[in-house]
C-alpha cells in the first residue's frame, strides 16, 4: 500500500532525510519512533506531497506521489492531481486543527460536500455514522471549544475517514492530551485497524505499537535505524540508539 525507497529531503542545508525506506502493507499498522527532529513528521508530509521529496520515490496504492514517471524522468504532477492524490489519505495531527466556528457535523460534512462527493444529506448521514463509531454520537450540534481534546481529536479522525482515505496519517496524535484523554482516542484508533486501514502512526505510546503495531520503524536523524515486529523491537532493540530512545520512553 505504501512504499518509499531511497527518500531524501532537505530543507536549505539542513538533510532532515537521508534516504528512507519502508514499506506498509495494505491492512497494517506502521509505528513510527524517534527522538525529536528525526525527520518523522517531516516524512509523514512528505507521503502525502506536503513537503516536495529531493530525491527517492513515494507509492501510495501503486500511485506515485507528487510524479509521473516518463522516460525514465520524473515529471512533477500538477497542484489538481496532487489534491486528488491527496484526498485518498487521511491526516490527523497532534494539535485537533477542527474549524471552531463549525459544528462537530459541519465540520466532517464539509470537505465531502464542497469536493461534490456526495450530497449534503448523504454526507449529513455518514457523518452521523461516523461519530457514533468515534462515540460521539451525541455531540453533532456541539463547538469544538465545548468539547474535551480527546473529543475534539476523535472528531479530527471522524473528519478524515469522511473522505473514505485508503490510508490514515497519525503525526502524534495523543501527546497533546491530557493523560486520561489518551486512552479514548487510542481505543477509535485501534478500531480502525481493526477495520484493516492501512496506518502510519507516529507515536511515543510504546504499548500502543506493541499491541496494535504489525511494524515498529525507529527513526534517527534522518535514518530509519531498525524496523521489524514491535514486539520484537522493543523487547530486543539491536541498536544503542534505538535502546537508549526506547530506555526514555518506557
Ligand atoms: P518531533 O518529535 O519533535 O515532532 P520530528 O521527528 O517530527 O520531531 P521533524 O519535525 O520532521 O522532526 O523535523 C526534522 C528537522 O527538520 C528538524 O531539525 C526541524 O527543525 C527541521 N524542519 C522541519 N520542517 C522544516 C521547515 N519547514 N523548514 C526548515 N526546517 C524544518
Ligand atoms: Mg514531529
Amino acid at each position: 500500500m505504501v512504499r518509499a525507497e531511497q527518500v531524501h529531503k532537505s530543507f536549505g542545508s539542513l538533510e532532515v532525510l537521508k534516504g528512507i525506506d519502508l514499506e506498509v502493507r495494505s491492512g497494517e499498522v506502521c509505528c513510527l519512533l524517534g527522538p525529536s527532529g528525526s525527520g518523522k513528521s517531516t516524512f509523514l508530509r512528505c507521503i502525502n506531497h506536503l513537503e516536495k521529496i529531493n530525491a527517492g520515490r513515494i507509492w501510495v496504492d501503486g500511485d506515485l506521489i507528487g510524479y509521473r514517471e516518463h522516460g525514465g524522468k520524473l515529471h512533477e504532477l500538477r497542484e489538481k492531481e496532487v489534491a486528488a492524490q491527496r484526498r485518498s489519505i487521511g491526516m490527523v495531527f497532534q494539535r485537533f486543527n477542527l474549524f471552531p466556528h463549525m459544528t462537530v457535523l459541519q465540520n466532517i460534512v464539509e470537505a465531502p460536500v464542497l469536493l461534490g462527493r456526495e450530497k449534503k444529506s448523504a454526507a449529513r448521514d455518514r457523518a452521523a455514522a461516523l461519530l457514533e463509531r468515534v462515540g460521539l454520537g451525541d455531540k453533532l450540534r456541539s463547538y469544538p471549544g465545548q468539547l474535551s481534546g480527546g473529543q475534539q481529536q476523535r472528531v479530527a479522525i471522524a473528519r478524515a475517514l469522511a473522505m473514505q482515505p485508503k490510508l490514515m496519517l497519525f503525526d502524534e496524535p495523543t501527546s497533546a492530551l491530557d493523560p486520561e484523554l489518551v486512552g479514548e482516542v487510542l481505543d477509535v484508533m485501534k478500531d480502525l485497524a481493526r477495520d484493516g486501514m492501512t496506518m502510519i502512526v507516529v507515536t511515543h505510546e510504546i504499548g500502543f505499537a506493541r499491541e496494535v503495531g504489525d511494524s515498529l520503524v525507529f527513526m534517527d536523524d534522518g535514518v530509519v535505524v531498525e524496523s521489524g515486529n514491535p514486539r520484537e523491537v522493543i523487547a530486543n532493540p539491536r541498536h544503542e540508539r534505538t535502546k537508549a530512545f526506547l530506555a526514555k520512553v518506557l
